[in-house]
């Protein structure tokens, strides 16, 4: 089966120099799974622009990641949506780690789209930013020494300060609780 990651891009060569819209929702058939964690990406939705400009394609614009794996403390399901900004350059020989490789006449857009979901999903999410863990009284959470606005959070019903989709967070997340 043809992937629904790879696009056509005759009709942009035909409009070389001009940005033309891809608006797609992409659903990866086995989820796209992170590395490090149980978190899945099952959908993904991209507002981009594409344009060829000589030699390379460049693809700027949003993706929607919706993803899904158990919280970090309690284990239950938690689902959510990181949305970031991407800006990359396909070309027929690529230079790794920068750029990306462009066919004659299609791109296969899913190792970008893989390598943005990986930097930019939640590595370990929370199901909420007070979540006490499965068994508050025998387990206390204080073990996170880090993050000492946890201790006097009991009653407090503040808004959690929305983190998912940040690649700094996920970056810090990843070194202090991936054992
Ligand atoms: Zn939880």
């Amino acid at each position: 089966m043809r992937s629904p990651f790879i696009v056509d891009i005759t009709p942009h060569k035909r409009a070389s120099g001009v940005q033309r819209p891809l608006v797609a929702e992409l659903e990866p058939s086995e989820g796209m799974c992170l590395d490090t964690a149980e978190i899945v990406t099952s959908a993904l939705h991209v507002d981009f622009l594409l344009e060829i400009a000589g030699e390379h394609l460049v693809a700027a614009g949003r993706i929607d990641a919706h993803w899904h794996g158990p919280c970090r403390r309690c284990l239950e399901p938690v689902t959510g949506v990181s949305s970031f900004k991407v800006q990359e350059i396909f070309e027929q020989v690529p230079v790794e780690g920068e750029t990306y490789l462009l066919d004659k006449d299609e791109v296969d857009l899913e190792p970008m789209l893989r390598e943005a979901v990986l930097l930019n999903v939640p590595v370990v999410p929370l199901c909420s930013d007070d979540c006490l863990g499965p068994d508050p009284d025998r387990f206390p959470a204080s073990v996170e020494v880090d993050d000492p606005d946890d201790s006097d959070s009991s009653g407090s019903d503040a808004q959690p300060v929305p983190r998912a989709g940040d690649p700094r967070w996920a970056a810090l997340d990843a070194l202090q609780f991936g054992d």
